[in-house]
């Protein structure tokens, strides 16, 4: 049994998810799929939040644009006038559900953490009960199960939950057994789960890679497969370098780095789950699904150059904490971190020296981070700076701490043609490397260190 997970950049537009369908019918059967929300739903219904906030009236208008998104597929997909009746019942109920959440959020007048994670999770919700629709109105033997009522339980962390694995796989097996047969199709919507208190918690954006790695770990499934509408993870973005090439085969450790430090392909956790039982995962594109995609799995041949991609992250943003002796002083990278932390401040990354503790931080993060270390009392720091015209590169391949010249080979290139480093750390991890450069020099760095590992070394200068 393979666990399926279709990701929301190919449920986008009639067309593209009557091809979906098809696939669906033709390769899932005996299958679970983990869907996600269609393309841009997640985002409406955030950015809907706010509005509900200020403006009553618009809840309406937001419900009545969901319902025509979704509805709009169910007519041009489904043929029987009683399984469109029944698609219609079935998300006319949740948009229901959402609209009074909504109206809640505007009564209360808060999006409280709790709110705001059950709201998010409706994308899921509907695409999960439309695909259901269609393909059972294609006669198949279809079923569908919310993730929190099979028991996907959480440690309940608002917006960045993890899966608690013992329980949830056996809770999961006990749920999805009986009803798996051999031709069953099994859609289960992504991105959330629940806690033991009951509360809808999610993932974080992007979280249904996740969700359908928790289930291939719980099923036991013989494969993850993750369809996009990309072959899979590539030497470099194609935008910045037009030569870079599709990575046939990465580890575990070097997709989760990639992911991690930028490639937006895969969720960065997703392979936390699936390596417990080494079990691989295939990137598959919809819009070419007969072609090799990127093979995850526990160890990959190494390359001759050892690195198989660079990537680059620019939702970053440096805040120096400069104080003297805090490479020597023991409380004060706990006191920062801490505050940090309690303010629900993810901390990407930490360089420490004798005289500075650079917090690596998304852009988003970096001004209540800064007002929130201005808070500390007493005082643990001389001077806080903050650097957001930057950009992170990094490079990634297994034994990348091991062989020797790397790291000379990498800046040597980068400063063959002008660039300026402006701070590193090497050995992260066991597979990467990163640096961060000016936000300007960041086509001119990744051309560079692109060739130096992958073609013949030359400049490209910056667009502009
Ligand atoms: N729909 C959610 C998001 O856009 C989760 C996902 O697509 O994986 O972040
Ligand atoms: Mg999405």
């Amino acid at each position: 049994m393979k666990v399926i997970k279709i990701g929301g950049g190919c449920l986008n537009g009639k067309k593209t998810i009557a091809r979906i369908v098809d696939l669906i019918e033709e390769k899932a059967k005996g299958h679970i799929i983990v869907v996600s929300a269609l393309n841009g739903v997640t985002d409406m219904l955030i950015s809907g939040m706010d509005i509900a906030l200020e403006q009553e009236d618009a809840i309406p208008r937001l419900i009545s644009r969901l319902k025509a998104q979704h509805i709009n597929i169910a007519k041009h997909l489904i043929h029987s006038r009683s399984a469109l009746a029944q698609c219609t019942k079935d998300i006319g109920k949740m948009l229901h559900q959402l609209e009074r959440l909504l109206y809640g959020l505007n009564f209360t007048r808060e999006i409280t953490p709790r709110l705001y994670d059950v709201i998010s999770s409706y994308g899921e919700r509907f695409s999960a009960q439309l695909l259901t629709s269609i393909l059972r109105s294609r006669g198949l033997p279809v079923v569908h199960r919310a993730p929190h009522k099979i028991g996907m339980i959480t440690d309940g962390k608002f917006s960045d939950a993890t899966a608690k694995l013992k329980q949830t796989s056996r809770q999961l097996k006990q749920h999805l057994k009986p009803t798996n047969g051999p031709d069953t199709i099994t859609f289960i919507p992504g991105f959330f789960g629940v806690s033991p208190q009951g509360d809808i918690t999610t993932f974080g954006r992007g979280g249904t890679d996740y969700s359908a790695a928790v289930v291939a770990t719980a099923m036991n499934a013989g494969l993850l497969e993750i369809w996009k509408d990309v072959d899979g993870f590539m030497s470099a973005d194609p935008r910045l370098v037009p030569e870079a090439g599709l990575i046939p085969v990465l580890s575990y450790e070097e997709a989760a780095e990639l992911a991690y430090f930028g490639a937006k392909i895969l969720h960065p956790r997703s392979v936390e789950p699936v390596r417990t039982k080494n079990i691989n995962i295939e990137i598959k594109n919809t819009l070419n699904p007969d072609a090799a995609g990127s093979l995850i799995t526990a160890k990959s041949p190494r390359s001759k150059s050892i690195i198989k991609s660079v990537a680059y992250d620019m939702d970053i943003a440096v805040l120096k904490v400069h104080a003297s002796g805090v490479g020597a002083r023991p409380g004060i990278l706990a006191q920062v971190a801490g505050k940090l932390t309690e303010n629900g401040i993810n901390i990407r990354s930490v360089i420490t020296s004798q005289t500075c503790i650079s917090l690596l931080l998304s852009l988003g993060d970096v001004d209540t981070g800064r007002a929130a270390l201005a808070k500390l009392k007493p005082r643990p720091y001389r001077r806080i700076e903050v650097l957001n015209d930057i950009a992170l590169i990094s490079i990634v391949g297994d034994g990348i701490l091991r062989k020797t010249g790397i790291a000379a080979r990498c800046f040597t290139a980068v400063a063959n043609c002008g660039v300026n480093v402006e701070m590193i750390s090497f050995g992260p991890s066991r597979a990467a490397l990163y640096f961060l450069t000016k936000q300007k020099d960041l086509t001119t760095a990744v051309n560079a260190i692109h060739s130096t590992f992958f073609s013949s070394p030359r400049c490209t200068p910056n667009p502009g």
